[in-house]
């Protein structure tokens, strides 16, 4: 079999590959980007976090990005639930840092962020699908998809493979996520919104009316069109048949839903799509030559939005430490990157935790709230989960806990 050598091969040109690979080419090293798929391809996860600017910026990739006149400026989230509406001002945040990103197209977005790649002299290889892995040897064996299987010598791999999965399924390292199989249901749809108290520059988080634990996701585009989702339990679905029908039946049953899509054109020009057991995880993050990121790791749910910026975080560390490795410096993987990753992780998985259990529900739709403890909510939502300065990250169980506490006794109980 032919054998080719790179520093390093990266699996998977979605955002976590191309923001991992261009700060690796910055400092000199020789990369091969390894994706299985031709560009543009569509992937689910069009609300970025302002967090993941940093790393866009850091990428080289911002101005490119600012030029796209179809990504919707975004400022935050709103909630509702029944008549409850509330508005997360991610500019007013406890961290600083960008305060604001956009909503894009993912196929678009991820396809300029691997072509400004591609500018920087990046190789990236459309088609060739990972197959096999020695992590003895760091050798790949890579199958394009016309012609024969070939071996990629490396020095170190890092999976940024989404939900392929790759190294997690090859190596055995896959472990059952927490969180139970949630499915979602989606579309794209030309919403004709005109509602004046709707904000297009958020992203609208609505809970279901009775099913506390059934949310959607409304996020508008540039161009009179948004992406729209629900997500449940598949019992919550039942009897119904196609995502279609579920996600209609459900959202018209949201009132300020119902009331601002009221004109909404419901075309198939999107096909209506499902996706389910997205929850994931790992054993271990990092192995002998290798490292896993973005999705490829661990995928905690969708509700916050979080997952490319957790996917650029964890490019940001993991190239960081490796950077240093092949250097010659003495590195640590675990107290380096595994750790310092978990910190955030954790972070949304208490907020997510209690979305689901109420608690944090109670809190964000509560009358009454405070500025200092709303900026710092504000902060994590915005994807500053880690950082350690703010009390909602450093002790998130514990201080969202006592907060649900005092948001029930003052308003609901
Ligand atoms: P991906 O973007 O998935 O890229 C991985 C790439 O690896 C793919 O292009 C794939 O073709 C390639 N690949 C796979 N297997 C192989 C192989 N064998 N060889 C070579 N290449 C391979 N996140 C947000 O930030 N905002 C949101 O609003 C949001 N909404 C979501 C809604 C739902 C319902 C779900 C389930 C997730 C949502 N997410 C959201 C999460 C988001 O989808 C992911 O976190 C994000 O796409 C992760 O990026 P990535 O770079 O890790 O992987």
């Amino acid at each position: 079999m032919n054998h080719q050598h790179f520093d390093i091969a990266i699996i998977g040109a979605g955002p976590a590959g191309a923001v991992a690979a261009s700060l690796l080419n910055q400092q000199g090293f020789k990369v091969c980007v390894l994706e299985k798929q031709h560009f543009p391809r569509f992937v689910i996860g069009e609300s970025l976090l302002p967090h993941c600017m940093e790393f866009i910026e850091a990428a080289g990739f911002l101005p490119a990005v600012q030029a796209e006149p179809s990504f919707q400026f975004k400022n935050g989230a709103a909630f509702t639930w029944g008549s409850r509406y509330t508005e997360i001002d991610f500019t007013d945040k406890f961290t600083a840092g960008h305060g604001t990103t956009f909503q894009v197209r993912r196929a678009l977005f991820d396809d300029i962020l691997i072509k400004e790649a591609q500018k920087q002299g990046i190789t990236v290889r459309f088609g060739d699908s990972v197959s096999a892995y020695n992590d003895d040897t760091a050798e790949l064996t890579v199958q394009p998809e016309n012609g024969e299987p070939y071996v990629l010598q490396t020095k170190f791999v890092l999976d940024a493979s989404g939900y392929g999965r790759v190294l997690p399924r090859l190596l055995d390292l896959e472990t059952p996520s927490q969180l139970p199989p949630r499915a979602a249901h989606f579309t794209h749809i030309d919403d004709n919104i005109t509602a004046p108290d709707f904000d297009r520059n958020k992203i609208l988080i609505s809970t279901h009316p009775k099913h506390r634990d059934v949310w959607f996701w409304l996020i508008p585009f540039a161009d009179n069109r948004c992406s729209i989702g629900v997500v449940g339990l598949p019992e919550r679905f039942a009897g119904l048949d196609d995502s279609e029908h579920i996600l209609k039946t459900f959202a018209l049953q949201v009132p300020m839903l119902a009331r601002i899509l009221a004109n909404a054109n419901w075309d198939n020009e999107f096909p209506f799509r499902y996706i389910t057991g997205y929850s994931a995880n790992v054993k271990s993050l990092y192995g002998k030559h290798f490292a896993l990121l973005g999705n490829a790791a661990e995928f905690l749910d969708p509700v916050f939005s979080s997952g490319v910026t957790i996917a650029m975080h964890s490019a940001k560390l993991a190239t960081d430490v490796l950077s240093k490795q092949l250097r010659g410096q003495n590195v640590d993987w675990q107290t380096e990157f595994a750790e310092p990753l978990m910190l955030g992780v954790d972070t949304f998985r208490t907020y997510v935790n209690g979305w689901y259990d109420g608690s944090f529900q109670d809190v964000i739709y509560a009358e009454q709230r405070s500025p200092d403890i709303t900026r710092m909510i504000s902060a994590i939502l915005a994807g500053y989960a880690w950082d350690e300065s703010n009390p909602y990250v450093a002790k998130s169980e514990r201080r969202l806990a006592a907060l649900a506490e005092m948001v029930g006794e003052a308003v609901y109980r």
